[in-house]
């Protein structure tokens, strides 16, 4: 299911990236120092009282040269078309601009609810400062301050209160859905209407009760159901939508969360660029089954070497992606497209894998031999017992003497074992550590 998404809105430096990273909090610092997934701060996970959300920071998409109160309606823009709430954002130290008076003229149109924050409200007593906000015409203003972290759960309580009511996801676990996410150009489509001609399908094109999404089923020979999920801007272009590549991430976005497969497509003729890793990143990080897709092999004079240093340079920009398989194909002589079906069903099993606690615990039990744990000041790490808790990706729990003591090193190696032991090819794990108790 796809989460809700807040947007906020606002001219340069009234605060805006410093509530985003108040609201994102500690996640996006983690998720970079072990992964080493890029990533940019303009659209990241966070949650507010169990509810879980996205968030984009509308001021950290980069429009190029666009004068400024053009790139503030772009952003205004886009946050009317993705977010199911808009966040707008001004600040008490220069009251109302012209700018505001801008931004608030745009989200005048939009029928979705538009909160009104005013920042750097640092202390109570600055809470009269508010008043002139209210000519804005939004409602009432939330007084915050985003660098003392004030008043932003009351914005939040706010804000979820508005989300939409959850929707069911609208297909049967068995179904597996998969996206082709990539910048615009790598071939996307081709592949998808390729691979639709190529299969004996029963095509059948949903419009989503989800949002605009455009869905595409497909059943191939063995009777295995699967559902293509439109990348939005595949199919729904406009001015916005292709004045900015990063905009297109933010589609993508959508299209990886209801996915359980995600196949990152690259364009053989240009390798591999920045915003394909920042696609790719997202979707390991949210747990999705991934598969590297380099389009456009028709267009390489090729020896022997071509594969292989094609592949090295994958495995070294992608290297948290070290399970996701790598198909060279071209949509235009359908080299390989049969194949992929075939492959994002292997790495849907896999995501779905569950392992026997015995089975699991012997192969920890052999890592700890062959590699004792760490030892910190005479102590040292005790595993007790592991046990697998989820799937969609396979996630398990080690219980032990002391999580502090849990190396990123050792759990990647623990991380290792699992991997050579078991058939976890294009799917992420995770290993949580937990205090036996
Ligand atoms: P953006 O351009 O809207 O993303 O704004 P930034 O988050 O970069 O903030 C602009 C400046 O305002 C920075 O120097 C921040 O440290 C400062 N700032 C942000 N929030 C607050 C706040 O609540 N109080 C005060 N006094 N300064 C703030
Ligand atoms: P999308 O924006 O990612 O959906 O890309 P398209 O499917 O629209 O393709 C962009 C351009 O690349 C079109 O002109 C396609 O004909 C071309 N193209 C797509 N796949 C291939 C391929 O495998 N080989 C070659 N030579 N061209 C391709």
């Amino acid at each position: 299911m796809a989460k809700p998404v807040i947007a906020i809105v606002g001219r340069p430096n009234v605060g805006k990236s410093t509530i985003f990273n108040r609201i994102v909090g500690e996640r996006i610092s983690i998720v970079e120092d072990i992964s080493g997934v890029t990533r940019d701060r303009i659209y990241s996970q966070a949650e507010w009282l169990g509810k879980e959300f996205n968030l984009i920071d509308t001021g950290g998409i980069d429009l190029g040269d666009e004068p400024f109160l053009d790139q503030i309606k772009y952003q205004a823009e886009i946050a009317m078309e993705e977010a199911d709430v808009i966040i707008f954002i001004t600040n008490s130290r220069d009251s109302v601009t012209d700018a505001d008076e801008n931004v608030a003229k745009i989200l005048y149109r939009t029928k979705k609810p538009v909160l009104l924050a005013v920042n750097k409200v640092d202390n109570p007593d600055m809470r009269a400062e508010i008043f002139d906000f209210y000519t804005l015409g939004l409602g009432e203003p939330y007084p915050i301050s985003g660098s003392h972290g004030l008043g932003i759960g009351d914005l939040l309580d706010a804000a979820i209160g508005h989300f939409p009511e959850e929707e069911e996801e609208e297909y049967d676990d068995s179904v597996i859905k998969f996206s082709l996410i990539g910048r615009p150009n790598v071939g996307k489509s081709s592949i998808i209407n390729a691979m639709l001609g190529e299969e004996r399908v029963i095509v059948s094109s949903v419009a989503g009760t989800t949002r605009d999404a455009i869905d595409t089923q497909f059943t191939d020979n063995e009777g295995t159901e699967f559902v293509m999920i439109d990348t939005a801007g595949m199919r729904k272009r406009g001015k916005v939508y292709e004045s900015t590549e990063k905009y297109s991430v933010m589609r993508a976005l959508r299209a990886i969360e209801r996915s359980d497969v995600v196949l990152v497509v690259l364009n053989a003729e240009e390798g591999i660029r920045e915003q394909d890793k920042k696609v790719a990143g997202y979707a390991h990080e949210a747990g999705k089954g991934v598969i590297i897709v380099v389009n456009k092999w028709d267009t390489l004079d090729k020896d022997n070497n071509t594969v292989k240093d094609f592949e090295r340079d994958i495995r070294s920009e992608f290297a948290y992606l070290s399970y996701a398989p790598i198909v060279f194909v071209s949509a235009v002589t359908k080299q390989r497209l049969n194949k992929l079906p075939e492959i994002i069903k292997r790495v849907s099993e896999n995501q779905r894998l569950r392992i026997q606690s015995s089975v699991l615990n012997d192969v920890i039990l052999d890592a700890v031999a062959m590699n004792p744990t760490p030892t910190d000041k005479g102590k040292r790490l005790r595993i007790f017992y592991a046990t697998q808790v989820a799937i969609k990706p396979p996630t398990f729990v080690v219980f032990v003497n002391d999580p502090e003591m849990m190396h990123f090193s050792y759990s990647r190696f623990l991380e290792n074992r699992i991997r050579d032991t078991f058939v976890f090819e294009g799917t992420p794990i995770r290993i949580l550590t937990r205090q036996r108790k």
